[in-house]
């Protein structure tokens, strides 16, 4: 089998050799206009031209591991611009430099490609692999407990496979391996087996399923019991499945963490190209920018959550180019991060100060780009779900709601696509908390939160509209079918059984769809939507209503 890596390394290659293979004519471009600089009086633009070549050559040749090349290029360069600053005309022997580096230059091209020394890419992938099944194997002594376990964790799609004894369990075992194991502490030791044969368990595995113990008593002599034997979690019966859940998603990763989109902006397609190969295999996703004036369409089309910015670019320069972005609200805040030739330290200061969040020198090691890249991503990322989302349940918030709403709906009247609209509000709420108290209602909302993300698809767009009221957008997906989709949504949150001081309970909601017609904004689908939820309401809850064009059900 090929490692994933072995594609990215021949890739690497391939950009190499396709730079090692443009030298020759990079080596021309520079000698006429050298050799024009020579002949004629001295022009301080062409004298630029040829420093911002020698600039990128110095990038490129550094990335891909052309050391010589790299420091001739870096010499005549910055000989070529303190000429430039001086303005006057290079003096004979300045011109005796000139010819000096540009030889030193062409000498290090031709054997260039012998002494590449190729960079390596060794980071892995941070991303944990998703398990293929989604079977969870429950020991427990009573069948109904059993039971309603099983059907509420199928609600949240974990199917559970049961068995009444430890032995059955080593058995099923010797056969399969489940995502997680949850047991009956307090059965176990009823049956003088105790959560060692469990760790005895463990012990024979090369690794060891994540296990949840769940115990009558909260002693600490179970708990350490059951720490002892390795298990992830506790807890007590009766059991609060939603924090049970919440527990499962964490230990069996059913969620991989999304990637980070990354735009990478640099004049030199081979450079931006090899930055993106190497985020890639780190797992983000990058975009690439060759020319600064697409960088805006690109900014609302791949949404960026990290600039990864070229610093001297034909047209403007990547530091203006920061202070276009930032004059826009959406993008005050997002990292911007430098990335050039230039060593100066004084120059990157400035160039930070002008909107820039760090600065990387070509040419860098795959591992510390993927690092720095990283880091200031995921606190972006962090930063902004602070703004984004509701903090109770993690959905979008209603400004947001609203927003991607207006998006899609223009996407549809674009594309011609299906869209649905749903309102969601929980019935008789107000009972719950007055009957529960607040706490027990918030996990009620944190409930059908986790409900409706896992059980739409990850184009569905859901958030929590008010208090207890939540939208979902439904992408490509028509009336009828949003209809039945949200139907069995709400059949199976009435199923749930909710955990208080008073003994468990059940909820239900209701709910009004509403489908876009040409020429309808988002804020008329929401009204729509809102008539059919109030039909809904009034036909006696715990029903969807489908609202027509008119808005009447
Ligand atoms: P209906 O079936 O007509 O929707 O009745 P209802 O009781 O659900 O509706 P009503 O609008 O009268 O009450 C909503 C309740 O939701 C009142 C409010 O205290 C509660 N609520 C709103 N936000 C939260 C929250 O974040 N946590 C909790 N626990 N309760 C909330
Ligand atoms: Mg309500
Ligand atoms: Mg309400």
């Amino acid at each position: 089998m090929t490692h994933p890596s072995d594609s990215v390394q021949e890739k690497l290659k391939g950009l190499r050799k396709v730079f090692s293979g443009q030298l020759p004519e990079k080596i021309r471009q520079l000698e006429e206009i050298m050799g024009s600089l020579d002949r004629d009086v001295w022009d301080a633009i062409k004298a630029g031209q040829a420093a911002h070549l020698l600039h990128t050559l110095a990038g490129t040749a550094g990335t891909f591991g052309f050391a010589a090349v790299r420091a001739a290029a870096r010499n005549l360069e910055a000989r070529l611009r303190a000429s430039i600053k001086d303005g006057g005309v290079p003096s004979g022997s300045m011109r005796a430099e000139f010819s000096e580096l540009s030889g030193a230059l062409k000498t290090a091209c031709g054997v260039a490609e012998v002494s590449a020394v190729a960079p390596q890419v060794n980071a892995q992938a941070p991303f944990p692999v998703q398990p293929e099944n989604d079977i969870v194997f429950v020991v427990d002594r009573d069948p109904i407990f059993i039971d309603s376990l099983a059907l509420q964790l199928r609600c949240y799609g974990y199917q559970v496979a049961a068995f009444g004894s430890f032995a059955e369990l080593t058995d099923a075992l010797k056969i399969s391996t489940p995502l997680l194991i949850i047991i009956d502490l307090s059965f176990l030791q009823a049956r003088h087996e105790g959560a060692n044969s469990v760790a005895e368990l463990q012990k024979r595995r090369e690794l060891p399923i994540p296990t949840v113990f769940l115990s009558d008593r909260i002693d600490f002599k179970s708990r350490m019991e059951a720490v002892r034997a390795g298990g992830n979690a506790f807890f007590v019966k009766p059991l609060d499945v939603g924090r049970l859940v919440d527990s499962l998603d964490i230990l069996t990763t059913r969620k991989p963490p999304v990637p980070f989109r990354i735009l990478i902006v640099d004049d030199e397609p081979l450079l931006a190209d090899y930055h993106a190969t190497v985020l890639r295999q780190a797992g983000m996703k990058a975009a690439v920018v060759i020319d600064p004036e697409q960088t805006l369409e690109s900014l609302i089309d791949f949404r960026p959550e990290l600039i990864l910015m070229d610093v001297y670019m034909p047209g403007c320069s990547g530091m203006e180019l920061a202070k276009l972005i930032r004059q826009d609200e959406t993008y005050v805040d997002i990292p911007i991060v430098y990335l050039s030739s230039e060593t100066d330290v004084s120059l990157q200061l400035a160039a930070m100060g002008r909107g820039g969040d760090d600065f990387l020198t070509k040419p860098i090691q795959p591992a510390h780009l993927i690092a720095s890249v990283t880091l200031r991503a995921d606190r972006y990322r962090t930063l902004r779900s602070f703004m984004l989302y509701d903090g109770l349940t993690g959905l979008l918030n209603h400004t947001r709601t609203k927003e991607q709403l207006d998006v899609e709906v223009s996407r549809v009247s674009r594309q011609k696509a299906e869209l649905s609209f749903a309102l969601i509000d929980i019935d008789h709420f107000k009972t719950v908390n007055d009957r529960y108290g607040h706490p027990v209602g918030d996990q009620v909302l944190k409930s059908l939160s986790r409900l409706l993300k896992q059980r739409l698809r990850a184009t569905d767009i859901v958030g929590r509209f008010g208090g207890e009221e939540f939208a979902v957008i439904l992408t490509d997906t028509d009336g009828q079918t949003a209809h039945k989709i949200l139907n069995q949504l709400r059949e199976d949150f009435g199923r749930i059984l909710h955990a208080s001081r008073q003994g468990e309970f059940s909820v239900t909601f209701s709910c009004g769809i509403a489908c876009p017609e040409p020429g309808r904004t988002g804020a008329v689908l929401i009204g729509e939507a809102d008539k059919a939820l109030y039909a809904a309401k009034r036909a006696g809850r715990n029903c969807v209503v489908c609202g027509t064009a008119d808005g009447l059900p």
